[in-house]
């Protein structure tokens, strides 16, 4: 096979820039995908900076991908050359264990194998992302994505899609409930539009004032800024859950306050420091404090076909691959409307 364009990180410390990488030729059940477009998500900027202490380099980015089957193994019965298709946070896991056998494969007790900065399961590569024309993956590990979403507005959908869908059911959210969404970027407008969609009354709660017509149009039914803190003062105590996106270190105790008696917070985004965490944040209101990480795939399709019968997508800026240090920067500033997408032509032909 003809080496693959892509776009690395070739240490923490270096802006993202092109490179060459090896793609297998599909075995028995894999599929060869054509990459069209591939989402940024915030995780990409954390692991191409070694925020987490675990990167391996030279790194290409990228968990959001959507393309075409271009080729498939001989044992493939469940995806054809042409299909559009999706690949999320993981490209394996062990298949085994009680989490795999659940399909809850993101927990898989070996740990499932990260699409990129993860390890073949045979040992073999650290394995490379979307950034690139094409990906070799196990079927059983692919999406089928809806006609009826287009595809680069769906690309965000595998992994910001999932991880705000994933636990809006876990927790049971329902009809009428009252749910804070913190931070209005990629995880956080499909966090609304998801929860609108499944008939919740959402207020986000953001550090970006002008984000608030957005927030509306998202589906939202109130939304404050939280930099003078009246906020939590004024709405303390009124809402069943909170799903908190923000990337940064921040305070959760005041958020915890905003919630009823019973109510969850549920943490997505992962700041690279510690947090410090009152006992009286949970014990007033018997408050439960929770995590979540994005979904299984069983469950992943199950969002993608929810996105395409709620008529639910991204809203994107879609941009050119040597604009992506730029657009990490504009992120790094809460300035992305609402997702940045990789329109992965930009990489050129072999
Ligand atoms: P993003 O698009 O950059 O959005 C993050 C938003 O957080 C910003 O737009 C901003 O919104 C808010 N924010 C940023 N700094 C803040 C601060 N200091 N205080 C308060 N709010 C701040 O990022 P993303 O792609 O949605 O990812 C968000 C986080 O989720 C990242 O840490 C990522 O690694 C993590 N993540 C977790 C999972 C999982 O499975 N749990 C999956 C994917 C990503 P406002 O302008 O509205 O304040
Ligand atoms: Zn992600
Ligand atoms: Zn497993």
């Amino acid at each position: 096979m003809p080496a693959t364009r892509a776009y690395a990180a070739a240490t923490a410390k270096s802006p993202l820039a092109p490179f060459t990488i090896e793609r297998r030729e599909p075995r028995a059940q894999e599929v060869l995908i054509d990459i069209l477009y591939c989402g940024v998500c915030h995780t990409d900027i954390h692991l191409s900076r070694d925020e987490w202490g675990f990167s391996k380099f030279p790194m290409v980015p990228g968990h959001e991908i959507v393309g075409r089957v271009a080729q498939v193994g001989g044992g493939v019965n469940r995806f054809k050359v042409g299909d559009a298709v999706g690949v999320g946070c993981f490209v394996d896991s062990c298949r085994e264990c009680g989490q795999c056998k659940a399909q809850q494969e993101q927990f898989c007790d070996q740990r499932p194998t990260m699409t990129y900065n993860g390890v073949e399961r045979d040992g073999s590569a650290v394995t490379q992302g979307g950034y690139s024309t094409r990906i070799t993956v196990h079927e059983d590990y692919v999406l089928r994505v809806p006609e009826a979403i287009p595809l680069d507005r769906a690309a965000p959908l595998l992994c910001a899609g999932i991880t705000t869908y994933s636990p809006l059911r876990h927790f049971g959210v329902k009809a009428g409930d009252r749910v804070v969404v913190v931070g209005l970027g990629g995880l956080g407008h499909m966090a609304v539009k998801i929860a609108t969609a499944m008939g919740a009354k959402v207020t986000v709660l953001s550090t970006s004032p002008n984000k608030r017509d957005d927030a509306m149009a998202l589906g939202a039914v109130d939304f404050a800024a939280t930099a003078d803190g009246k906020v939590f003062g004024e709405r303390a105590g009124q809402f069943d859950f909170i799903i908190d996106t923000v990337s940064a270190p921040h305070d959760y105790n005041a958020y915890l306050n905003l919630l009823k008696v019973d109510g969850t917070m549920i943490l997505l985004g992962v700041p690279d420091q510690p947090a410090a965490l009152a006992a009286a944040s949970l014990i007033m209101r018997r408050r439960k404090l929770s995590g979540s990480f994005i979904g299984g795939i069983a469950e992943t399709q199950e969002m993608l076909d929810f996105c395409a019968a709620h008529g639910v997508a991204s809203d994107i800026e879609l941009i050119a691959i040597d604009r992506i240090n730029t657009a990490y920067e504009r992120m790094l500033k809460g300035d992305v409307r609402y997702r940045f997408v990789i329109d992965i032509a930009s990489l050129g032909t072999d």
